[in-house]
């Protein structure tokens, strides 16, 4: 039985990611400030004496001893990193720092749940873990995107100067239940817009693409990645490689509800990323992980999940 520390372990991944390690027999601490995070998320956990819930922020200091910390903590949609931009970027920047002098203090390996938005609006298709990016450094997604970039140099630094055991995960678009119902994602939207028989709100022409990935898929590969030999830091992208436009999505939501939506285009979201699909090669071979869900059955999961709520 290890000792884990899960920092946003209320969220949307965070949430699956606790249930996952207590059912592999761990002790885990769920630190959360309820920011897009919801006490509803873990409440079925609460019961298991080695389940333990704090409200902390992770721009502040904490200490605690613990085997591994898996460092999810910040928001993940446009919508809710955009609200209070400087926040967004002290909690990347400040929850790292803090998290990893956290780690190097009582030598526990540390996960960074970073992201597919390293890469910015990449003009390479599909993106390898050896690629750059193409970040805007100054526009309304750079709290997240430079803060997640920031937060990497920061594990490497950390890594390199004081040994510090890390490994870094690059997530890619990753749906299911438990995502937030206003947090302005593309498939809680649309599923919730289709469930209500609302307008589907295309931003643009729709063409541009995402790769989606099912939950249980993610939150298998961060556990192999936590448990991978010492050596691997990663970054490693995880997602699933079958891309789609987000035409294409806001059709299959819309033929899995059955529903008479009708679908409308706004304006297109500033910086919006024109394509996204990761190389998981390094996962495949690394951590011998690829995903197991296709978008149709997860949609249909989450469907059941939002008709449920
Ligand atoms: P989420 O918003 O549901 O979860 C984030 C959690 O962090 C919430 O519980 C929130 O309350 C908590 N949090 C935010 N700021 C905090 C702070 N300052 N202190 C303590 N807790 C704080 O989002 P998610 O989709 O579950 O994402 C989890 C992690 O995975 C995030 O770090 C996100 O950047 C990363 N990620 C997710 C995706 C995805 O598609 N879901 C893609 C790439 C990366
Ligand atoms: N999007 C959309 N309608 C919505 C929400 C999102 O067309 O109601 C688009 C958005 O512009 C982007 C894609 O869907 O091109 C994915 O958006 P999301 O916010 O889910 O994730 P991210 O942009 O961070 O990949």
């Amino acid at each position: 039985m290890k000792k884990i520390l899960v920092t946003g372990g209320a969220g949307f991944l965070g949430s699956h990611l606790c249930e996952r390690l207590l059912n592999d027999g761990n002790e885990v601490i769920c630190l959360d400030n309820y920011f897009t995070g919801n006490k509803r998320n873990i409440l079925h956990l609460m019961g298991n004496p080695y389940f333990e819930v704090i409200r902390h922020d992770v721009t502040a200091p904490f200490f605690i001893e613990v085997d591994q910390i898996y460092n999810l903590a910040c928001p993940a949609s446009p919508v809710h990193y955009q609200y209070n931009p400087i926040k967004t970027v002290k909690t990347s920047v400040m929850g790292a720092i803090n998290m990893l002098g956290l780690a190097k203090r009582i030598h526990a390996r540390i996960l960074q749940a970073s992201t597919s938005e390293v890469y910015g609006d990449p003009d390479v298709h599909p993106q390898p873990e050896s690629y750059w990016g193409n970040v805007n450094p100054i526009g309304i997604r750079s709290c997240y995107d430079e803060g997640k970039r920031c937060a990497e140099t920061l594990f490497f630094d950390y890594h390199r100067q004081n040994n510090v055991d890390i490994k870094v995960v690059r997530i890619f678009n990753t749906y299911g239940p438990r995502m937030h119902p206003n947090d302005g994602r593309v498939v809680s939207n649309f599923i919730i817009q289709a469930l209500n028989g609302e307008d589907i709100t295309i931003y643009g022409n729709g063409e541009q693409t995402r790769s989606f990935c099912y939950c249980t898929d993610l939150i298998e590969a961060l556990v192999r990645m936590m448990n991978s030999d010492k050596g691997i830091t990663g970054p490693i992208n995880i997602g699933n490689p079958n891309e789609f436009t987000i035409n294409q999505l806001a059709h299959l939501i819309i033929e899995l509800t059955g529903s008479s939506s009708k679908i409308i285009h706004l304006p297109a979201a500033e910086d919006d990323p024109h394509q996204r699909q990761p190389i998981i090669n390094q996962a495949k071979e690394v951590l011998r992980w690829e995903p197991t869900v296709q978008l149709r059955e997860g949609l249909e999961k989450t469907i059941a999940y939002f008709k449920s709520i």
